[in-house]
């Protein structure tokens, strides 16, 4: 049998990984900015995260919802205090796709109503309600395509304003990235994130912060919505919540109320996942990688910024932007051949970097040294 071939690759099989630092079959060493997407969030093989998942692995790996999990709950008690969020409820799924998917279907329960918001730019999963609200035809198939999802122009506020004077008791949901991810590393503005939370409380509408890409610490805050000053209703989260073992959730605010049945799922919150979840959030409070990442971040933003030949710098913490002129387009690609450095992009000619958020200021000079000698063959 053969792979379904939907990824286009680079034929470099990656065997091995500490930190920051990957190593192919003939034991060349790269540097990893790119995180697996922003999914290693506390480093390759963190020996806490390996002792936690293999000391469970050996008690019991799985078990069904039909059970208490007493993990879920100090999963959820922790979260909540890193979070800042202590009187959220977590709901536990396995993916982004499907963190956003119960956050649009559980605010249309709670509201009644079917109609959403999503912008321009926008990308939040593959399954139907998701795909729906993602900004791409290519990938929202025939059976995906739905009346109930309105695209408005992203950090528009005066569209916005219009959208809910028109119709705003139809709308079920608003649902942002704080930080577009595969959109090109843009960020919502203060006064659209906060324009997005009056009209919603206004209409009685929901606010989903979809943090899939750019929360979980990334950014130096929990979720990059918090710059904004104000709380969302429904926090979607995945990549870095469990450091690459499959895990996603929502955040669901107090005035949201359970009923038995109302969502479920097979493996969301199994004991695997949520003792890699504990791994990660318990390593992130030992070494203070909130406040690491957003100390590395800026000095990364701040030297990238003196760069005649880069056209922006944008992001915040450890999601970071890098645009270059259209005839840079080898850029990445040599940083990866000529320098072993792996980053992440997005189109058409945006280098994103998406480390560890325990990447040294040591390897962020590596990056800067290289980027230097890339554009300097320009
Ligand atoms: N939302 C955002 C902002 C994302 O970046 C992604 C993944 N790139 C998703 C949702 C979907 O996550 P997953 O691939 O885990 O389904």
């Amino acid at each position: 049998m053969n792979l379904f071939d939907v990824y286009p690759i680079n034929p470099i099989p990656i065997v091995r990984a500490k930190g920051s630092a990957v190593w192919d079959t003939q034991g060349n060493e790269y540097l990893d900015l790119y995180g697996g997407h922003a999914v290693i969030s506390i480093g390759h093989t963190h020996p806490h995260y390996v002792k936690r998942i293999t000391d469970q692995l050996n008690q019991i790996g799985f078990y069904s919802n039909s059970i208490e999990i007493p993990l879920q709950r100090q999963l959820a008690e922790v979260l909540g205090r890193v979070s800042g969020k202590t009187d959220y409820q977590l709901f536990l799924c396995n993916s982004g796709a499907e963190a956003n998917e119960n956050a649009l279907k559980l605010a249309s329960f709670f509201n009644g109503r079917k109609r959403v918001i999503a912008f321009t730019g926008a990308f939040h999963g593959r399954t139907s309600l998701a795909v729906s609200a993602t900004d791409n035809l290519k990938i929202v198939a025939p059976v995906n395509q739905t009346d109930h999802v309105t695209f408005l122009p992203f950090n528009d506020v005066e569209a916005l304003e219009a959208a809910f004077a028109a119709y705003g008791d139809e709308v079920s949901s608003v649902i942002v990235e704080g930080i577009q991810g595969v959109g090109g590393i843009r960020e919502a503005s203060v006064e659209f994130l906060q324009s997005i939370r009056r009209l919603t409380d206004r209409h009685g509408a929901l606010f989903i912060a979809d943090s899939v890409q750019c929360g979980y610490g990334r950014t130096g805050a929990f979720y990059s919505h918090d710059y904004a000053g104000v709380s969302a209703d429904i926090y979607s989260m995945a990549k870095g919540m469990g450091n690459g073992f499959p895990i996603g959730g929502i955040a669901i605010s107090p005035q949201i109320k359970p009923w038995f049945g109302m969502l479920g799922t097979t493996f969301g919150g199994n004991h695997l996942a949520c003792a890699a979840a504990l791994a990660v959030l318990e390593v992130m409070q030992q070494e203070d990688l909130m406040r690491h990442a957003s100390g590395v971040g800026s000095y990364l933003i701040e030297e990238l910024r003196k760069f005649d030949r880069i056209m922006e710098v944008r992001g915040r913490g450890l999601m970071i932007g890098i645009e270059l002129p259209s005839e840079f387009g080898t850029v990445k690609r040599d940083l990866l051949v000529k320098n072993r450095i792996f980053t992440g992009e997005a189109k058409p000619n945006v280098i994103r970097l998406l480390p560890a958020l325990n990447v040294t200021r040591l390897q962020a000079d590596r990056f800067l040294d290289a980027l230097k000698e890339r554009l300097a063959e320009f």
